[in-house]
């Protein structure tokens, strides 16, 4: 039986089973077999997550077939897509509608299932994660039963159930809030260090959405800032050649090369950043939203993201550099560093606080152990909360300090799943068994 593999290659299963449904009873019907059998069945998104959140153990539902736009409601505003649906068909089909995600993270390969199940977030806005834009959802429960969750219909399934983790049950289907289709005004300039931390608070209060990358062994970041339009009348995008020679063949392909020789020749790292961060152009331009926030990730990378909470969060980054810096790790990769409104989502990295989030990188061939690990103790004496789909080394107790509806989740999980139909090891892992 082939295997599967996620996108960084960190991990891999070899599930008994590989299904693809096209209907929802077709994975009802999974489920009850599953149960009758007492098997393990997961599905699958696009195999973007670091961890094995979605490694499937016997029977593995792939989302292939179950994809495509159901339904678009223009007076509520909300459009209702099939789970296996990826982002970025969404994006282009929503685009085509006039209509668009309020925000979304930097990449759309993902599936809206998996992208929500999650907390895939972006930055900035008044509201930065995938999750916190959905009004409702389909899901098929540890018994087989079809439920429909929104704020008025099983709410309490609603609540939890927006980063669901694949524990709760299989998405059928997503509702989300749209809003009309609008453009972006992107600035893309480097600054030094010291600038960034004296202006960081000014810049996320000024700009809509704030990206930024430092690269590690230089004094230098990347600020990228993309501005709200009102809608696309009167957009510059870049030419396609620009947009080749800088996102493709710089972004991708260069970047893809210094990489390996950073892996083979580790000492030529910080030399290689320099060289990375003198070649740094500004840049104006505007585009329809998706695809300024997204673009292609060609070069295999293995990370960890942590949320701490943004008041401090210019403390802990400093903290981190110290870190870095007193340390003999060649970090290749820029560290990025975004900042979100809180929501209401029960695990969502954002729950009840403004977040700042740092995210660390390594290609996916290097040893990333080392640095992980001196970075990760100081996120986690922050009060961090690790994305659930990069790597970390949490387990439930940690989460559930750091979670004030961590035992409501579990509540609804031992109702929705008893039998535990839907787990894998990281689950047990940060769920427990
Ligand atoms: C290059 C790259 C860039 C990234 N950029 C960002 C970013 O900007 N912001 C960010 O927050 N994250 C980012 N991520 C992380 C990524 O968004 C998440 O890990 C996301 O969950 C991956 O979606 P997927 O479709 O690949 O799902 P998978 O990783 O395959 O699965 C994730 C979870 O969803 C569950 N799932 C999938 N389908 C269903 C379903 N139908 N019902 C129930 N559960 C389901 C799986 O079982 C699993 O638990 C990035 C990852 C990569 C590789």
């Amino acid at each position: 039986m082939a295997g599967w593999t996620n996108w960084a290659s960190t991990e891999t299963a070899h599930p008994q089973e590989i299904v693809t449904p096209r209907a929802t009873q077709q994975i009802v019907d999974q489920v009850e077999h599953a149960r009758a059998h007492g098997r393990k069945v997961k599905m699958v998104g696009s195999g973007h997550s670091f961890t094995g959140i979605s490694a499937p153990v016997d029977v593995m539902v792939m989302p292939h077939a179950h994809t495509g736009i159901l339904s678009v409601d223009r007076d509520a505003m909300t459009v209702t897509a099939l789970a296996g649906t990826q982002l970025h068909v969404l994006n282009s089909e929503l685009e085509r509608m006039g209509l668009s995600l309020y925000n979304m993270g930097d990449i759309a390969e993902q599936t809206i299932a998996g992208a929500v199940s999650t907390g895939t977030h972006g930055t900035g806005g008044t509201a930065s994660s995938i999750s916190a834009q959905v009004a409702g959802f389909t899901i098929v429960t540890g018994h087989g039963e079809v439920v429909s969750a929104s704020p008025t219909a099983s709410p309490e399934i609603f609540e939890l159930g927006r980063v669901g983790l694949g524990a709760l049950g299989i998405l059928t289907e997503i509702t989300f809030r749209v809003v009309p289709l609008f453009g972006l005004a992107a600035h893309e300039r480097s600054a030094t260090w010291g600038t960034l931390l004296a202006t960081y608070d000014e810049l996320t209060s000024t700009h809509d959405h704030v990206d930024v990358y430092w690269f590690p062994h230089t004094d230098q970041v990347m600020v990228k800032t993309n501005d709200r339009l009102p809608g696309i009348d009167g957009l510059r995008p870049l030419g396609r050649w620009k947009h080749w020679v800088q996102d493709e063949l710089f972004a991708n392909t260069v970047f893809g090369v210094l990489t390996d020789v950073g892996v083979r020749a580790p000492a030529a790292v910080p030399r290689i950043n320099r060289l990375a961060t003198s070649s740094l152009s500004e840049r104006r331009y505007s585009d329809v939203a998706h695809k300024v926030f997204t673009s292609p990730r060609r070069v295999r990378f293995k990370e960890m993201e942590y949320a701490v909470p943004r008041e401090g969060g210019l403390e802990v980054l400093e903290a981190v550099r110290r870190r870095i810096d007193r340390s003999s790790w060649q970090i290749g990769f820029p560290i990025e560093i975004r900042a979100t409104p809180a929501d209401d989502v029960t695990l969502s990295t954002s729950v009840g606080r403004e977040s700042m989030y740092l995210a660390f990188h390594v290609p996916a061939r290097a040893d990333h152990a080392p640095y992980f690990a001196g970075v990760e103790e100081i996120l986690r004496a922050a009060g961090g909360r690790p994305h659930w789909g990069k790597m970390h080394t949490m387990v439930a107790d940690d989460l559930a300090s750091v979670y004030p509806g961590f035992e409501d989740f579990l509540r609804l999980r031992d109702r929705l799943d008893p039998e535990r139909l839907f787990t894998n090891p990281y689950l047990d892992r940060v769920l427990g068994i």
